[in-house]
């Protein structure tokens, strides 16, 4: 599996999972415009008609926002995957209604707790904790060669690491871990109160140091040693910067002498891991 973040962070996100024995794809979430989407995929040398499934992990416009768009310009070029959203998300989320407009393209109710197959891989749902109708993170297995599964992780837009999302973490080779906001910079930054209150709260976004204790967890328990590359996802414009997320995870991976590589997942540029 290869996974190319398109685009993350407030202003719009959108990823594939790629599965490279077949280079059919899964999409998570379609926040940014569909020229984006196409320009982004070419460059990852990803062709976005062998996308066969739409993963949505919430209602916010910033993860919805461009997939009707994105998805009437596929269905022009012959590829309508089917979307799959949690059905509260769905009636919140007014883009998704537009979005499932589009000719052929099929509806998937998603729960947490549910194993769905695409693209040749298997999606596992787990719950996260944001102040959304309902929202996932995702762990994605391919089941073929012998041994351990291979295994990217997902979560992006959590307010904390419940047990549920680490367990699902646990022993991934690619992982996409949010990392938000510096605690620092967002108490002293230009939101206004509530909005700072809401963005740390348990079901806001998860700051660098969350994000670093979280990645400490994982490289030090099960399976922590499979894990070969993490990007800092959802990065704030306003109260983080990109070298302060991969400082704080690459710290934590120095002090356990753990090897994978970290990068940030940007705005506007394309970031593939695997
Ligand atoms: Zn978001
Ligand atoms: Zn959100």
């Amino acid at each position: 599996m290869r996974l190319h973040v398109l685009a993350s962070g407030s202003r719009g996100n959108a990823a594939v999972v790629e599965n490279a024995r077949t280079g059919e794809g899964i999409l998570i979430d379609c926040g940014i415009c569909k020229r984006d989407v196409l320009a982004r995929c070419a460059e990852a040398g990803f062709d976005p008609t062998r996308l066969r499934a739409v993963l949505v992990t919430h209602d916010h416009g910033d993860h919805v926002r461009g997939l009707g768009v994105a998805l009437r310009g596929l269905a022009r070029l012959g590829a309508t995957p089917e979307v799959l959203a949690s059905p509260a998300v769905r009636a919140a989320a007014a883009p998704l209604e537009d979005a499932l407009a589009t000719e052929g393209v099929a509806f998937r109710g998603l729960w947490a707790g549910d194993a769905v197959s695409a693209a040749g891989l298997v999606a596992h749902v787990f719950r996260t904790s944001h102040d959304a109708a309902e929202s996932f993170g995702f762990r994605f297995e391919d089941a073929a060669g012998s041994g351990a599964p291979d295994a990217v992780g997902f979560m992006t837009d959590t307010g904390v690491v419940t047990p549920e999302a680490h367990e699902a973490l646990a022993g991934v080779r690619l992982l996409a871990l949010e990392a938000n906001h510096d605690r620092g910079m967002l108490e002293r930054g230009p939101y206004p109160w509530p909005v700072k209150r809401r963005i740390a709260s348990e079901r806001g976004h998860l700051s660098n140091e969350q994000a670093a204790a979280e990645l400490a967890a994982l490289a030090e328990g099960p399976g922590g040693g499979r894990l070969q590359a993490v990007a800092a996802m959802h990065v704030s414009q306003e109260n983080n910067t990109y070298r302060l997320p991969v400082e704080a995870l690459g710290d934590v991976l120095a002090r356990i002498g753990h090897p994978a590589a970290v990068t940030a997942a940007y705005q506007s540029r394309l970031v593939t891991l695997g």
